[in-house]
């Protein structure tokens, strides 16, 4: 499916284990560590509460009630510990805070609401492999579930270019033969283990099919790969006997999850289990003739008809027969969730959709704030929050123009764009424009891979605007990260998107974004109001390369003849909430109503 594979490198897993240590040796003294605890235990206790208080919509109550209660909590702790500061051992101090905020997180676990637990199966994960938004979504949301009472674990492919400094750290959990075609031919199934940040991750180990460089390659291994893949998953639940409420399938390669559930698996252990399918891209839809996929998965000739897998006159279509078999669809948009409905964006499946419609739901991605975090990052030049933003993203900026040999100034216009280099992400538009773009006092900054026909056209205007654009042809995940940092504006002039988040992480670090109305751009980009002096960013409608440029042009003025707006622009960016608390949160609500008891 897409090619710019990115596998994080062993300095960036260092850099994280080595943070982890530091943070550990730092707590030395027994009376810190208890302090710690109290403090860590009100920390918690108020930002639970808070989540649960905005579902409630009585946030400010339960704040109070919250810290009250925090505070009733902490005075007999405290109290407690001055008594026995001098009876007592160091030792049974630290056992005493620790037993503190134990009850506390227990009660506040109650307050969430039942445990449940979630089977994430998908083909991709930050940061073992990743080529889009799916790996950064099958990181950050399973993280954050984790701290609204949900137990995940998260099935993925052991594909081999998975960096070394996690495939070491895999533990072995079993292995067995599993059948999988039509003709009852067996194939190994593997599994290791890997446990962080309270996920556990699973990954399904065979080299046959996992030993290629880059997850996907051409249909025809792919097809295979993820019959056995989404066949294999399912299998390995039943083999560790953990059997979880909900079954989260994403994106084509796990579409056949829900079918084989209803089929091959309705008489196991797994028969009460249910399942979403949630769409990351319509566009990807797993096809191929109907004869392959029959062979391939085993499945019985009946989920072959019209109204699931099968789609035209000999076609197999795996995200048709996930759609009709699962229990919830869900897409990462509510806009996206409505456009593909239609006939422009439903890519062929939208009749299907329609059909389905009263199980279909949109719920907006959100970013992981702890990785995308400027006053943190450790891949920008120079690290900032709110409150400096404006002067420190001058020195972002100065330090990127350097790196990239572009002309240094940070009275420049400097215009970011980080994207796979395909059609959809409207770059047709943005070739044609850029010649209007380039004005001496604006630069282009891109980052990204894909289509030749795109690579070539941004190499061709690096040549042609020396100093002023820089395409960056390639899959650099720190570089992106100084391009955010360091952009006045960010480009997101998609064809349709059906969550996208680089406008998402563009925002968190005070970039304007410059978007089309369409899919998850529309739900997270409010469009700036001149004489409110309101929004998020620039908007246009229309797929059509002037409206682009208008939008571009608008954001221009605005920076150079009322900069004062502009910068209450980015602070305003900044502060907006795109973290995964609240669509996770509404995850966790759809599996409460998929399972309520
Ligand atoms: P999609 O999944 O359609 O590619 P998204 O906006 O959902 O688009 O997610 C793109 C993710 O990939 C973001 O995290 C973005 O920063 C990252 N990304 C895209 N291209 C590159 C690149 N060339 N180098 C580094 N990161 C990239």
């Amino acid at each position: 499916m897409l090619c710019n594979c990115y596998l994080l490198n062993c300095e960036e897993y260092n850099r994280m284990s080595e943070k982890k240590t530091e943070k550990k040796t730092k707590s030395k003294t027994v009376k810190t560590e208890e302090k710690d605890a109290v403090k860590e235990t009100k920390k918690t206790t108020v930002k639970k509460v808070t989540r649960k208080a905005k579902a409630e919509e009585t946030v400010a109550e339960v704040m109070v009630a919250a810290d009250g209660k925090v505070a009733e909590k902490a005075k007999p702790a405290k109290k407690a510990a001055a008594k026995t500061t001098k009876a007592k051992t160091a030792a049974a101090k630290k056992t005493e805070a620790a037993e503190e905020v134990k009850a506390a997180a227990e009660e506040i676990v109650q307050d969430l609401g039942p445990r449940r637990s979630v089977a994430f199966i998908g083909s991709e994960c930050y940061p073992f492999v990743k080529t889009g938004g799916l790996a950064d979504v099958m990181y950050a949301l399973p993280k954050e579930l984790v701290k609204q009472n949900c137990d995940v674990k998260v099935i993925l492919p052991r594909y081999k270019c998975i960096p070394w400094v996690y495939q070491e750290k895999m533990v072995y959990r079993g292995e067995f033969y599993m059948d999988l075609c039509a003709d009852g031919r067996q194939f190994y199934v593997g599994i290791m283990e890997y446990v962080w940040d309270g996920v556990v991750y699973d990954f399904i180990d065979n080299e046959e099919f996992f030993s290629s460089g880059n997850p996907y390659t051409n249909m025809v291994d792919d097809i295979p790969k993820f019959c056995y893949f989404g066949k294999a998953a399912l299998s390995a639940l039943l083999y560790l006997n953990w059997i979880p409420d909900v079954i989260h399938c994403h994106d084509w390669q796990a579409a056949l999850v829900p079918v084989y559930l209803h089929t091959m698996f309705e008489n196991t252990g797994l028969a009460n289990s249910k399942t979403i399918m949630t769409i990351h891209n319509l566009r990807f839809q797993g096809i191929y003739d109907i004869g392959t996929v029959r062979y391939w998965s085993g499945l019985p000739d009946y989920v072959f008809n019209k109204d699931a897998l099968k789609q035209g006159y000999n076609d197999a279509n795996m995200l048709k027969g996930g759609l009709a078999y699962a229990n919830m669809i869900t897409t990462v948009s509510n806009t996206y969730a409505g456009e593909i409905q239609s006939e422009f964006y439903g890519e062929g499946l939208d009749a299907h959709l329609r059909y389905h419609s009263g199980k279909l739901r949109g719920i907006v991605n959100g970013i992981d704030c702890e990785i995308w975090n400027p006053e943190t990052d450790e891949r920008i030049f120079t690290n900032y929050n709110v409150e400096d933003v404006i002067e420190k993203k001058k020195a972002n900026k100065r330090a990127l123009q350097e790196e990239l040999g572009l002309e240094v100034d940070d009275g420049k216009f400097v215009i970011g764009l980080i994207s796979r280099l395909t059609n959809q992400k409207g770059l047709d538009l943005l070739n044609i424009i850029v010649p209007d773009l380039i004005d001496g006092n604006t630069q282009l900054v891109v980052l990204g891979t894909g289509d030749s026909y795109y690579e070539d056209s941004f190499r061709y205007y690096e040549g042609a605007y020396k100093g002023e654009v820089c395409s960056n042809i390639m899959y650099d995940e720190d570089r992106a990260h100084r391009i955010y940092a360091a952009s006045d504006v960010l480009l997101v002039p998609s064809l349709f998107e059906p969550c996208g988040l680089t406008q998402l992480i563009a925002m968190r670090y005070g970039t304007v974004p410059i978007v089309r109305e369409t899919g998850g751009l529309k739900d997270t980009v409010e469009p700036y109001n001149m004489f409110e002096d309101s929004g998020n960013g620039f908007t246009f409608d229309g797929y059509d390369a002037w409206l682009l440029l208008d939008a571009i042009n608008r954001a221009k003025t605005l920076f150079f003849e009322y900069r004062d707006s502009f910068d209450k622009m980015v602070i305003r960016d900044m502060g907006k909430d795109v973290s995964w608390e609240n669509s996770a949160a509404q995850y966790r609500n759809l599996y409460l109503q998929l399972k309520p008891e």
